[in-house]
């Protein structure tokens, strides 16, 4: 009997040994033009551009949502946030939501614990504040950040919300918690040691696990506004306050990648790189860019939804920049055939990216979806997108219709300057039928983001708790 089962032990045990760590590494609001490896001439960003260079950088990669909440659903299900009902207006859960991603969504956190995995967050949420709906519920062992934006509970006039007013000054101004699992441990959180103590909390976390499969989903405050950084990196970036705030985050991804390599870990740890949005222009200076692509946050322009996209994982990744089109929602997928964990039992709107990250094949995804709100906006395949509505993230009160609709080249024309329907009514009618196929296959869950408590509820309202 043993003859049999020694084999079968070993062999589980070279399958666990193969599995990889994941971590996943998600900005807020950085945008596609805010590296240095993705062309920003004056963010210094040496440590991101180090692992694009030992990696795989894409250029075409895809969040689900220009905006934070549906965005961040994209990436932990593997799924359209229309499906989980995390998309909509208002379009993102705020102070007083009272609902959260749903209990029956899988997230990668839940779909890897069964397979061995450790389950970590550190960071930015925003998947529903009230105490039932936590990183902690949704499959995480520990969760350390401000589970939601750092913008929320502002303690002073909105109206002043806007442009240089946002340079912040005093983290009292945000009435915000810290938590440490389902505690309050500091509040209002002091926001300019933030980035420093997630990155302690992420260090520590690995360094707990090197003898353990583990998932780190490690999702950055900034350079949401507003923006705060650490004393060491006040005045240092020629790009100001915003420059300052995108070089911690570089330090940051540093330091990970620094522990990883340090135990050894490196050639058997997944890391992704990448942001919920694109740059939140109403703020100006205090906004990013999205480099040479159309607008930013909040819209189906190329801004609003075209990220940073960095794979690491030296030995198995391949080096080089990859052109074809990638998702966030292609994430759950790809971790699923990388660690062998089993994919959730539900339609999944992700493609597994595993064979063009480690053979170098083409991407299975061919297509891209732009919805805003509940409606379809735009459809890209292959270099072509279609427009059927298009409304700027913030200064277009309305969006404007588009029949027959507007068509880019993007790789002709990635800033989306020129439309050429006109000169091919074939491609547009091609795009179109696709596009419909696409959204009548799409089944929308119930609305999450619109009950609304009519004060204050949830986290906010706990005490503040005194600082050790
Ligand atoms: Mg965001």
């Amino acid at each position: 009997m043993l003859r049999f089962l020694l084999p079968l032990a070993l062999l589980a045990a070279s399958s666990l040994a193969a599995a990889p760590n994941i971590v996943i590494i998600y900005a807020d609001d950085l945008g596609y033009g805010d590296l240095g490896v993705y062309g920003h001439p004056s963010i210094r960003t040496p440590n991101l551009d180090r692992m694009a260079a030992e990696g795989s950088r894409w250029t075409s990669f895809y969040v689900a949502a220009s905006v934070c909440t549906p965005s961040r659903a994209g990436l932990m299900t593997g799924r359209h946030p229309l499906r989980s009902g995390t998309m909509g207006n208002p379009r993102v859960f705020a102070e007083r939501s009272l609902r959260g991603l749903p209990f029956d969504e899988v997230t990668i956190a839940e779909m890897l614990k069964p397979a061995g995995y450790a389950t970590g967050m550190v960071g930015k949420w925003h998947l529903g504040h009230m105490p039932g709906y936590l990183p902690t519920r949704q499959g995480f062992d520990e969760y350390f950040g401000l589970v939601s934006s750092n913008d929320h509970n502002k303690q002073y006039d909105t109206k002043l919300g806007r442009g240089p007013a946002m340079e912040a000054k005093d983290p009292s101004l945000w009435d915000i918690p810290l938590m440490d699992g389902e505690e309050v441990v500091e509040k209002p959180a002091d926001q300019t040691t933030l980035t420093r103590r997630y990155t302690a909390r992420a260090v520590d976390f690995i360094e707990r696990h090197v003898d353990q499969p583990f998932f780190l989903y490690f999702a950055h405050t900034f350079p949401h506004t507003p923006l705060f950084r650490s004393e060491g990196f006040a005045g240092r970036s020629d790009r100001g306050v915003y420059g300052a705030v995108v070089e911690e985050l570089d330090w940051s991804v540093g330091k990970v990648l620094d522990t990883i390599r340090s135990h050894g870990l490196a050639e058997n740890t997944l890391v992704v790189f990448s942001s919920d949005n694109g740059p939140w222009l109403p703020f100006e200076q205090n906004g990013g860019s999205a480099g040479l692509l159309r607008e930013g946050k909040g819209c189906t322009w190329e801004g609003g939804m075209r990220v940073p996209g960095i794979f690491w994982q030296p030995g198995s990744v391949r080096r080089g920049v990859v052109r074809d089109i990638g998702s966030t929602l292609d994430i759950l997928p790809t971790v699923a055939a990388l660690t062998g964990a089993k994919p959730p039992d539900r339609t999944l709107d992700g493609y597994d990216l595993s064979p063009a990250l480690l053979r170098g094949e083409p991407s299975p995804r061919k297509e891209m979806v732009y919805y805003r709100g509940g409606e379809l906006f735009a459809y890209r395949e292959g270099p072509y997108k279609i427009h059927f509505w298009t409304q700027t993230g913030y200064t277009e009160p309305k969006p404007t219709p588009h029949d027959p609709p507007a068509l880019y080249h993007l790789e002709h024309d990635p800033g989306e300057k020129y439309d050429i329907s006109a000169q091919h009514p074939d491609v547009v009618r091609r795009l179109v039928a696709a596009a419909k196929r696409w959204d009548s296959r799409l089944e929308r869950g119930p609305d999450q983001l619109s009950e609304r408590a009519p004060g204050p509820v949830g986290v906010f309202t706990h005490p503040p708790v005194s600082k050790p």
